[in-house]
């Protein structure tokens, strides 16, 4: 069907006219500018993808855990410290004395420094900051992390105790400003230690050293910190000093669970 002459005239631009010409170059840059701009912002994800994507990434175990954590429920020192997840471990005893001591020669101090190393060693392939501390390191005044964890064990003698000197124990700093925070690793360590090893949480023989520990008065009170003792060298030694990986599986996954509840 032919088309109208008005209506052909309206619709197809005559080609020799250099006015309509520029309109039609400008509308194609305008055009092309919008798609490389809106192009560009589909292809950018949001800081909040970034933020849960990485967050997602850090929860598959093996993954590197390195978001930044959210700030905890008071203003941080102002000491500076890594950007992202940063702990403290402590190796009882290290660089000050031996701690316990078995007939066979193990001590309290190498047994806590053996697990500290792997823990470190497994927090770091998880992309976490660690800081290995001796037990009076003078890095531990005003000490500012998402989690200070120091490490001990127990008697190499045989205690005749009702139940059995057997078993694991963990104590939350008493001196903590963030004390329901500070019980959520408690608690984390507690079920992970217990999954990874098998041993029991041994209630009975929480002591005051444990939980007005010294380092807990030097540290920044808001940072949450708890001390374990991996065992009993006496009765847990075959676990404890024979096959350490799994102490510090258990240590390292009772950290990390406490960190997720930080993102
Ligand atoms: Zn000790």
């Amino acid at each position: 069907m032919a088309t109208p002459p008005h209506q052909r005239s309206a619709r197809r631009p005559t080609a020799n006219s250099p006015q309509m010409m520029g309109l039609v170059a400008v509308a194609f840059v305008g055009a092309l500018l919008l798609f490389v701009i809106t192009g560009a912002a589909a292809n950018r994800p949001t800081d909040r993808e970034v933020i849960i994507e990485s967050s997602q990434a850090n929860l598959t175990p093996g993954a590197a855990l390195a978001a930044p954590l959210a700030a905890g429920p008071t203003p941080r020192s102002t000491v500076e410290r890594p950007v992202g997840p940063y702990v403290g471990i402590v190796a009882g005893h290290w660089g000050n004395d031996p701690g316990a001591v078995c007939p066979d020669g193990t001590t309290e101090k190498d047994t806590n420094l053996q697990i500290a190393q792997l823990v470190a060693k497994k927090l770091r392939e998880r992309g976490v900051w660690v800081d290995l501390l001796q037990e009076f390191d003078s890095r531990l005044d005003g000490f500012s992390a998402d989690v200070l964890v120091s490490i001990h064990a127990d008697s190499c003698e045989p205690v005749d105790a009702d139940p059995p000197a057997t078993g694991f124990k963990v104590a939350r700093s008493q001196a903590s400003q963030i004390p329901t925070l500070t019980d959520k690793l408690a608690e984390c360590l507690r079920t992970e230690y217990r999954k990874a090893t098998g041993l029991e949480f041994h209630e009975n023989s929480i002591t005051n050293d444990m939980t007005f520990y010294h380092s807990f008065n030097e540290l920044d009170p808001n940072t949450p910190a708890a001390i374990i003792e991996t065992g009993f060298l006496y009765l847990d030694y075959d676990m404890i000093v024979k096959q350490p990986e799994l102490p510090a599986e258990g240590i390292t996954n009772g950290i990390l669970c406490f960190l997720k509840t930080q993102l």
